[in-house]
């Protein structure tokens, strides 16, 4: 065979890359293919910091194959439609692939392999690119997914995770191959000032940092606030830059209580991505329903968009929120209790705040965002549906200095400790002093909401 064409999506590197291994295998040339399918920018997904953060993801991938002798090409359009025209020109036998879960990705390599066979060309789609373990690699003896993490984390901590494959020393790419230039992160509004870098090169840095003196402490300090003490690694898992393969292994070799409570986390992305694979509709659907009748941005515009700008008046719920805008990430203790502040408090139907989310989150992914937020909403997988987070209390246990609410919400720069927790409980001319909003709604107030509309939840 002799020429075969390695499609990137999701899986932006050449380290432990299996379908690129298997091309480089099978052909004696490859041609290394990114596709900007018009049907994702479509589809509102391309939000600014996720394309800076692509076009890093890109440039680094075309510089490590012109390392190696070869090059990305780049195309933009209708996806089905480039790669087989790119086949066509490479005159190319085969098209390698990984699987991916959403709805989108399984029609796209639908549609993908019935236009190839057309044209005599085979697909080849390769797991263990995008998950540690496969949706459907292990399920309950009475379902084609599981819906509750701890068996499923049971039975994936048993499998036996293949190899990480080394990146290839060399990668011949057939002259003649037209590409675009590669997109920058340049000139994209609305991008968040303090938005991460991406790329391998940067993602293999910072996972060696992480195993060198991040995971030990993980277990201990994943919930602070203030420590912003996790990997960090999202994005990266989220583009593909680290092979969650890889990623386990090396967690694993690092050992200790940090690791295990590290590799946990990573498992709740695999857990994930089997609910979506098997259940795509739960990407815009209730996965269980609790018949709710969620206010909407008509009957709830006002605190809904108090929440996004975080001037809700509770500092650790606003806080959260103005990290998300400045950086597009936010730590996870931070979506729990913006979540279910929004959800649980506001009674705002949760696909308001997954749409908020996924416009800047620069990890922002269907599986993860859209499976979280419904966890928090209680329509998803979450054992106990009625749970609701007290913003107060839980700004007390994981900022217990404030530290974190006063990094983000200037206004309260001045108030010591705690107490920047409570700014309402401030008197005299403290209080008087504060540009800080009141809060815009009583907690009990919203928990009496909710519990009416859950039926005395
Ligand atoms: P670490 O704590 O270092 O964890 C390591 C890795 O494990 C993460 O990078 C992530 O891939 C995975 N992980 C950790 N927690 C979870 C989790 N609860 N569910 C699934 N995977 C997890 N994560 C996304 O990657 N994209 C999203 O769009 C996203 N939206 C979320 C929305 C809500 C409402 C909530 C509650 C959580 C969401 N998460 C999302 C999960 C989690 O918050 C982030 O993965 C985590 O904060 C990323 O930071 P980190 O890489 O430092 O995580």
């Amino acid at each position: 065979m002799n020429v075969s064409v390695v499609l990137f999506t999701s899986d932006l590197r050449l380290h432990d890359h299996p379908p690129l291994r298997a091309a480089l295998d099978g052909a004696r040339q490859v041609v290394p293919l990114f596709v900007r399918d018009r049907a994702v920018d479509g589809a509102g997904f391309a939000a600014p910091n996720r394309l800076a953060f692509l076009a890093d993801c890109l440039r680094d991938l075309d510089t490590g194959l012109r390392e190696r002798g070869g090059r990305l090409v780049v195309r933009s359009g209708n996806l089905v439609e480039e790669v087989c025209r790119v086949a066509a020109e490479a005159e190319a036998d085969e098209v390698h692939l990984a699987a991916d879960v959403s709805a989108h990705a399984q029609r796209r390599e639908e549609r993908l392999r019935r236009a190839l066979e057309a044209e005599g060309v085979r697909l080849h789609v390769h797991g263990t690119v995008t998950t540690a373990v496969d949706p459907g690699a292990v399920a309950p003896a009475s379902s084609d997914h599981f819906a509750v993490f701890t068996p499923y984390f049971r039975r994936w901590s048993q499998y036996r995770l293949r190899d990480p494959l080394a990146a290839p020393r060399a990668v011949r790419v057939p002259d003649g191959i037209g590409s675009e230039e590669l997109p920058g992160r340049k000139g994209l509004p609305g991008l968040s000032p303090r938005s991460a870098p991406g790329g391998e090169t940067e993602g293999r840095e910072r996972l060696a940092v992480w195993l060198r003196s991040g995971i030990a402490a993980y277990a201990d300090r994943h919930d602070d606030l203030a420590g912003d003490a996790t990997s960090r690694l999202s994005p990266h898992l989220h583009f593909g830059t680290l092979s969650p393969v890889e990623l386990v292994h090396r967690a694993r070799a690092a050992g200790g209580p940090g690791a295990e409570a590290f590799v946990r986390q990573v498992a709740w992305r695999d857990f994930h991505r089997q609910v979506l694979a098997a259940r795509p509709e739960a990407a815009a659907a209730d996965y269980r329903t609790r018949h709710d009748r969620w206010r909407s941005e008509r009957t709830a515009g006002a605190d809904i968009e108090a929440w996004r700008e975080g001037r809700t008046g509770y500092p650790v719920v606003d806080a959260a929120m103005r990290q998300l805008r400045e950086e597009g990430w936010m730590h996870n203790r931070g979506r729990l209790l913006t979540a279910s502040f929004l959800t649980k408090t506001l009674y705002v139907d949760w696909r308001i705040g997954a749409r908020h989310f996924l416009e800047l989150l620069v990890d922002g992914d269907v599986a993860n965002n859209q499976l979280n937020w419904q966890w928090m909403a209680g329509t998803g997988t979450d054992s106990r549906p009625n749970r609701v987070l007290n913003p107060v209390t839980q700004a007390r246990r994981y900022d217990p200095e404030g530290a974190y609410v006063r990094r983000w919400v200037p206004e309260l720069e001045g108030v010591a400790g705690a107490a920047a927790h409570e700014p309402w409980k401030l008197t005299g001319p403290d209080r008087a002093a504060l540009l800080y909003p009141e809060p815009i709604v009583g907690l009990s107030d919203g928990l009496d909401r909710f519990r009416r509309a859950r039926g005395g939840a």
